[in-house]
């Protein structure tokens, strides 16, 4: 299957009344491991590449990866640039095979926000590109604090922008490490009463299991981006790995223990919000 956009994927779980993972890779392991739990549940995915990853990897190095998997999945996959920052990085991505670019603008004045973003979007759109946008400020666990969506902005940024997703801040933040995020539901409606976007919700991890399961079920939030409960997956099974096996130091030996623990919370993760099997 060839790579897809992230809008083929997001408005058919529109559609279809569930949402889609935005699953975070930092590496090889983790996006085997997501991509094998993908083609177990016949689920699609995801696959991000956020400023971390980027930093670590370079970006037409993970485009190759990404796409490697992607084109020899057996269920959609989109290849995905997650908190591009300028134009630079989402034109990065476009020229090295990623199939959907995020740009963050949430912290620019509205206008510019969506100056910058209606000038991806052309570029975008002329490769067969996807485009996520971002209105209102999702904040970070221990760090900078929300500004709450204005559904007035978004309906805006919608209208005038042209980006196929629309992420929004409704109670959600970036890396939490338990599930504590109070989504305001009452905003949520106010947003989906302005707009038409398929929405997306960052800081998925923060968000209880069944809260989840019903923003997926009953309202138009169609993406997730879920990445600390999978690096805490990845990361117990490493540290459980080191104390089974002081002796190991192979780094494949290491790792490869990473692959069926994080596909096992992947699969929890997938089946929770997606699809209900026939
Ligand atoms: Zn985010």
């Amino acid at each position: 299957m060839t790579a897809a956009s992230l809008s083929d994927v997001l408005q058919a779980a529109m559609g279809g009344g569930y949402a889609v993972a935005g699953l975070v890779v930092l590496g090889w392991e983790d996006a085997c491991a997501y991509v094998e739990a993908a083609e177990q549940a016949g689920i699609p995915i995801i696959l991000q590449a956020g400023p971390g990853c980027r930093a670590h990897t370079p970006v037409p190095v993970l485009g190759k990866m990404f796409r490697h998997l992607a084109d020899r999945a057996g269920v959609p996959v989109v290849c995905h640039i997650d908190h591009g920052y300028s134009l630079e990085d989402c034109l990065e991505g476009i020229d090295n095979g990623f199939t959907s670019v995020m740009f963050d603008g949430s912290k620019l004045p509205i206008s510019e926000n969506v100056d910058i973003t209606a000038r991806i979007v052309e570029k975008a759109r002329a490769a067969g590109v996807s485009v996520e946008g971002e209105v209102g400020f999702v904040g970070y666990a221990e760090g900078a604090a929300s500004a709450t969506t204005d559904p007035g902005e978004a309906a805006r940024f919608e209208r005038e922008s042209g980006a196929d997703a629309l992420a929004i801040s409704v109670g959600n933040v970036h890396l939490q490490t338990e599930k504590t995020a109070g989504i305001d539901f009452k905003v949520l409606a106010s947003i989906e009463a302005a707009t038409t976007l398929p929405l997306v919700l960052h800081g998925g991890s923060g968000i209880p299991i069944e809260t989840r399961r019903k923003l997926a079920r009953e309202t138009r939030v169609s993406k997730f981006n879920i990445g600390t409960e999978l690096r805490m997956a990845f990361g117990q099974a490493l540290k459980e790995n080191l104390q089974s096996h002081p002796e190991a130091f192979d780094r494949l030996d290491l790792l490869k223990p990473t692959i069926p623990a994080v596909r096992d919370t992947t699969l929890q993760v997938i089946r929770n919000i997606g699809p209900t099997p026939p």
